[in-house]
């Protein structure tokens, strides 16, 4: 394995950032950065580039989805994955639309954002 993956988490949720950052310890992926809202995810993806990002759809204020727009039209090679829960199918839709590169559905489970973050990255990144 060469260099690791700088990742930025977004959820509202301080627990869901902490069970993701605790999922990925160890593995390739370095959560360097979070954020609890669109308007900080966006703020943030621009001051620590990072090489993906795990983006929650339902926050309050600016959502995922317009936070994806925003960081799409600012740099439009941005590697984001969506974090989708129950009833959000439009707005996954929306954001494959807009340039998301996949979605993880929640609740979320260790295996599968490793095997979603891992295709992903291996898809879309270059190192
Ligand atoms: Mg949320």
């Amino acid at each position: 394995m060469s260099k690791k993956y700088k990742v930025l988490v977004v959820d509202d949720s301080a627990a869901m950032r902490m069970l993701i950052k605790a999922s990925l310890q160890g593995s390739e992926f370095d959560v360097v950065a979070e954020a609890k809202d669109g308007q900080e995810a966006v703020q943030s993806f621009k001051a620590n580039a990072p090489d993906l990002m795990l983006l929650d759809i339902v926050m309050p204020g600016m959502s995922g989805v317009e936070a994806l727009k925003q960081i799409m039209a600012f740099n439009k090679n941005a590697v984001v994955v969506m974090a989708s829960s129950m009833g959000t199918e439009d707005a996954v839709q929306d954001a494959l639309k807009a340039g998301a590169k996949n979605f993880l559905q929640k609740p979320i489970e260790q295996e599968a954002l490793l095997k979603i973050l891992r295709n992903t990255a291996n898809t879309f990144i270059r190192k």
